[in-house]
C-alpha cells in the first residue's frame, strides 16, 4: 500500500508581551507562545508529522536550535521546507488531524478560520484538516499550548497525474508544451541525494 502515516508533537509556553501566532494564523491575546521562532505550535506538530511521515528526521534535524537564521522565524517556513520533502519523495497529504491542548484563548470561535488558514499553508481543501482543541484538564498545563498533529500521505500515482494532466489539454499548442516539458524531464531526472539532517536535535522552535 502506498501510504504513509505520520505524528508530530509540541509544546510552547506562554509568555506577556509576544505576539500570539498558531496555524500561521496571528490571533489576538495578551500573550503569545515562547520560542526561538514565531512558537507556532501547531505548524511545528503538523512539520514534525510530515517529516516523520516520510521518516526524514525532525524540525530540528533541519533547523538547528539557536541558529540566529531563525530567530523569530515565520514558521510557515519549516513547514514549506517539510512540503517540499514529502513532494520530492513522491507523496501528497490525503489529510491531516490535530488536537490543540491550552487553557486559552478559546479556539471554537476561530476554528474555522484556523482551518482555512492551515489547509492553505498546506495547499489542501479545508475539509482535508481538523482542528480540535481542548483545555488541560488535570495536567497542571495552563501557561503552555500543546499541539498533535497525524498526517496521512499517499503516494502520488504518475499515471493519474498524467491523467489530470491530459485532461488539462485544451490545444494543440498546449499539448506540445506539456510533451515538450515531459521529454525533458525524463532527460534530466537524477536520483536525489539522501537529506542527512544538518545537527543534533532538540527542540529549536
Ligand atoms: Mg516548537
Amino acid at each position: 500500500m502506498n501510504i504513509r502515516i505520520g505524528y508530530g508533537w509540541d509544546s510552547h509556553a506562554f509568555k506577556l508581551g509576544v505576539p500570539l501566532k498558531i496555524g500561521g494564523l496571528a490571533i489576538d491575546h495578551p500573550e503569545g507562545l515562547a520560542g526561538h521562532s514565531d512558537g507556532d505550535v501547531l505548524l511545528h506538530a503538523i512539520t514534525d508529522a510530515l517529516l516523520g511521515a516520510i521518516s526524514v528526521g525532525d524540525i530540528g534535524s533541519f533547523f538547528p536550535p539557536g541558529d540566529p537564521r531563525w530567530k523569530d522565524a515565520d514558521s510557515s517556513i519549516f513547514l514549506n521546507l517539510a512540503l517540499e520533502e514529502i513532494r520530492n519523495a513522491g507523496y501528497r497529504i490525503v489529510n491531516v488531524d490535530t488536537t490543540l491542548v491550552l487553557a486559552a484563548p478559546k479556539i471554537g470561535p476561530i476554528s474555522a478560520e484556523l482551518r482555512e488558514r492551515v489547509a492553505e499553508l498546506l495547499g489542501i481543501k479545508p475539509s482535508d484538516v481538523g482542528i480540535k482543541a481542548k483545555t488541560p484538564e488535570g495536567l497542571n498545563a495552563d501557561h503552555v499550548a500543546q499541539a498533535h498533529a497525524v498526517v496521512l500521505l499517499q503516494k502520488v500515482d504518475d499515471a493519474d497525474e498524467l491523467r489530470a494532466m491530459a485532461a488539462s489539454i485544451e490545444s494543440e499548442d498546449q499539448f506540445e508544451e506539456v510533451v515538450h516539458d515531459l521529454v525533458s524531464q525524463a532527460h534530466e531526472i537524477e536520483p536525489r541525494p539522501a537529506t542527512k539532517p544538518l545537527f543534533d536535535t532538540d527542540d529549536i522552535t
